[in-house]
């Protein structure tokens, strides 16, 4: 039972961290819980004060004898504040981690930089009494006072710098004339708004039946009060960020807000202006590049209410809104709403619960929805709708796959194939622009054979073995270890070696081929100032270049209607990853990147490059079958034992000293090995410990350890358990223990 309360005062404060411990007397233990509103004695007058409870624990964390005990519970209005406590508590408990670090990622932390306040001065008697006054200063010689008044007599009202510049007039005389009931000063807080000035109209789109048909459909829940949750799957240009907008219209119209998650990438111009074009003033945006202060000036425009709707990637999710009634996840199976720093939430779970506790609908919509999803969805957990076509009967584009080991028998060995050569000289003589797609995405460090195709693969785990410095081949799930050859072991070839080409070497080598041809590259490098990004992409929109190379980065956020091919030049680069997300990850880039052509009315064309031409997640991508890849991939998934079939727990285990970290890491697995022989935890598949994919950064040594089982409460437990157990040792105070689950990347 827990005896005791922590209690945080001012969650506006800089540091959240700031909590109080109070004791919780009997007839309340059953009533609290965290957000709950209560009033404690505070200070040293013991005022009584509002505060939220924030945890429960049984351990004291000073003298119990000195700890001052909750006066009562506080039931009037309930604050969004008390809601996004909760959801902190939820966070905490769902993905480990300490309650301070999930209330730093809910509670938006007020900035030590000052808010921009406009201040302006009037007059607060009539112009009789005021004009009483001044004669009254005039004859004691107050000339900074009958110089203010005379002022406030003539204008009505004066902005404060004026006042204080112009008027040289200085603060505290301005106190003194407020003091004294003369002026009265207004401030008004003048928010830095994010979005542009000036905001051309755009037509409304006039939906088609099916877009119509799901809007009825979610819009009567939502308008009955009885929301749930939602997943669109529709193709790319089937037009379901209209579908979002017209169902914002609708919550808006009925009171309520709604926040809409894009990923960062896909957060351009573009995208966000078709929101501001319906909602206007009514809706911001947040992202990395605002500073911490404009970040900070949205939440505080939500929660004033001055705002319906806000767009912004996995944070956005905390705006305060007191009647929240929708929440929309776009892009839904994007790995970016994973966080990947502790609480490693995942935002579409998270949004759920959210939405839950608002008594909002959640609606997720994608063209190639995450597997999590979509089989929720088949399962009748999710309501489904799918959007088959793109609007305006445009064409889905055709694919081709282009084998890069016959092009290296033909003696070909550029990046390029002859087919895409050819399609690319065909483009450039029309005046139509390319897409050259390299799917290069975190580390893949796997080895290849050029000339067969073979990857080499742990034979325990089914993922890719990564080389390592040591010339070591390893797995990173179980640790399995194997020298790495120089020479292919299926064919006997010397093209054995990791994929080495980057966007920038691509870039030269189209330039060099087509020197006509006016190319754009984005990639990391090219993109690293704050509007890089974005002028990249309305050059290339603008058709100030015919080819754009880059990296997943052009696959999203964009409509180029003048795109009729597109390149993907080496499809395999996310197949072979280290962890069991290759196929799935392969299928949605190469989905988007197909999603890019013939958005226009001219049909487009894609041409995909691979060493695997026969790999499901490829054939399926040029087919575009979702369904196909959809079943196919859940029954590796199952046979597996990986999620969303099973759920994954990772635990991270970094340490200065290699040995000791190595030492901790074994002694938890032997934990929960001796439990699960004890009979305590069965059906329970435990693997490592192992070196972390990274296993070494800055000279922190980090070992891992998964842990797999078929019921996700089963692994928050061993998570609480583990937890527990680290806190009531010692001897794990050196090292870093940290969880995450069903990982995106791994650590
Ligand atoms: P998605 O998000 O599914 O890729 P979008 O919502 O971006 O699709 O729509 C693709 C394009 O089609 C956009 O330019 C959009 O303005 C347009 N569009 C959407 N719905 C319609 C419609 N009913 N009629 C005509 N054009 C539409
Ligand atoms: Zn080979
Ligand atoms: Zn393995």
């Amino acid at each position: 039972m827990a005896g005791y309360a922590n209690i945080i005062i001012d969650i506006s404060h800089e540091k959240l961290d700031k909590t109080f411990q109070y004791k919780v007397p009997k007839d309340l233990e059953e009533k609290l819980f965290p957000g709950v509103q209560v009033a404690v004695p505070f200070g040293n007058g013991n005022r009584s004060t509002r505060g939220y409870v924030v945890e429960l624990t049984d351990k004291a964390e000073f003298e119990e004898s000195r700890m001052k005990e909750i006066g009562a519970i506080e039931e009037e209005s309930v604050p969004v504040e008390a809601k996004l406590i909760a959801l902190a508590a939820w966070i905490r408990k769902q993905y480990g981690g300490t309650m301070i670090q999930a209330l730093k990622t809910v509670l938006p932390v007020k900035q030590k930089a000052k808010q921009k306040e406009k201040r302006t001065l009037h007059l607060a008697v009539s112009a009789k009494e005021g004009a009483r006054q001044l004669e009254i200063f005039q004859k004691k010689r107050h000339t900074a006072r009958v110089r203010l008044l005379e002022a406030l007599l003539k204008e009505k009202r004066i902005p404060y710098e004026v006042v204080t510049g112009k008027l040289n007039i200085t603060a505290s005389v301005v106190r003194a004339l407020e003091e004294l009931g003369l002026v009265k000063v207004e401030r008004e807080q003048a928010f830095r708004n994010p979005l542009p000035d000036r905001i051309e109209n755009g037509t409304n789109v006039l939906l088609n039946p099916a877009q119509q048909h799901i809007v009825t459909e979610i819009g009567r829940e939502l308008s009955a009060g009885t929301p749930g949750t939602y997943l669109i799957h529709g193709v790319t240009g089937s037009g379901k960020t209209a579908v979002y907008i017209e169902l914002i219209r609708q919550a808006v119209n009925r009171g309520k807000q709604a926040i809409v998650l894009i990923p960062e990438i896909a957060l351009t111009y573009q995208t966000v202006i078709r929101f501001y074009q319906r909602f206007g003033e009514r809706v911001s945006i947040l992202n990395s590049r605002m500073s911490a202060g404009e970040r900070y000036d949205q939440f505080l425009r939500a929660k004033s209410g001055s705002l319906d709707v806000m767009i912004g990637p996995r944070s956005a999710l905390f705006t305060p809104f007191s009647n929240l009634g929708l929440i929309i996840i776009d892009e839904e199976h994007e790995t970016s709403y994973k966080s990947e720093t502790v609480p490693r939430y995942h935002a579409r779970e998270t949004a759920k619960e959210r939405a839950r506790m608002a008594g909002a609908g959640l609606v997720l919509g994608s063209a190639t929805p995450s597997l999590e999803s979509y089989a929720r969805a088949k399962a009748g957990e999710y309501r489904l709708f799918e959007l088959k076509e793109r609007v305006e009967e445009r064409p889905m584009p055709e694919c081709e796959i282009i084998d890069l080991r016959e092009e290296l028998k033909k003696g070909n060995r550029s990046i390029l194939s002859g087919r895409l050569q050819e399609l690319m000289e065909d483009r450039l003589k029309k005046g139509q622009q390319i897409m050259l797609f390299l799917n290069r995405r975190g580390v893949s460090g796997f080895v290849s054979c050029r000339a067969c195709g073979h990857v080499f693969q742990c034979p325990h785990c089914d993922v890719s073995l990564s080389q390592h410095n040591n010339g070591k081949l390893v797995c990173h799930y179980c640790g399995h270890e194997e020298p790495s050859l120089k020479v292919c072991p299926e064919c006997g070839s010397k093209y054995v070696s990791g994929f080495k080409a980057g966007t920038q070497k691509i870039e030269e080598l189209v330039k060099k081929r087509f020197p006509a041809a006016r190319v754009l590259r984005m990639d990391f490098d090219t993109t690293r100032n704050k509007e890089g990004h974005e002028k990249i992409l309305s050059a290339f929109a603008n058709q100030e270049a015919d080819i754009l190379v880059g990296t997943q980065m052009i696959v999203k956020g964009h409509d180029f209607p003048n795109v009729t091919l597109v390149g993907i030049l080496a499809a395999d680069l996310s197949l072979h990853t280290s962890d069991y997300h290759g196929a799935e990850r392969t299928f949605q880039l190469l989905t988007q990147a197909a999603g890019r052509a013939g958005r226009g009315t001219t049909k487009g064309q894609v041409v995909i490059q691979t060493y695997s031409p026969d790999h499901y997640s490829i054939q399926l991508a040029a087919r575009q079958d979702y369904t196909g890849f959809f079943a196919q991939e859940m029954a590796y998934r199952s046979m597996m034992k990986y999620p969303p079939v099973w759920h994954m727990l990772v635990m991270l285990v970094a340490s200065k000293d290699s040995m000791y970290g190595a030492l901790c890491a074994e002694l938890l697995g032997k934990k929960v090995a001796q439990a699960a022989e004890k009979g305590k935890i069965t059906g329970l598949s435990m693997l490592g410990p192992a070196d972390a994919a990274v296993a070494k950064v800055n000279d922190i040594y980090k070992k891992v350890i998964y842990f797999k089982h078929e019921d996700y409460g089963m692994l928050v437990r061993i998570k609480d358990a583990l937890e527990e157990f680290i806190s009531h040792h010692k001897e794990f105070l050196s090292v870093t223990v940290q969880f995450d689950f069903n990982p995106m990347n791994g650590f």
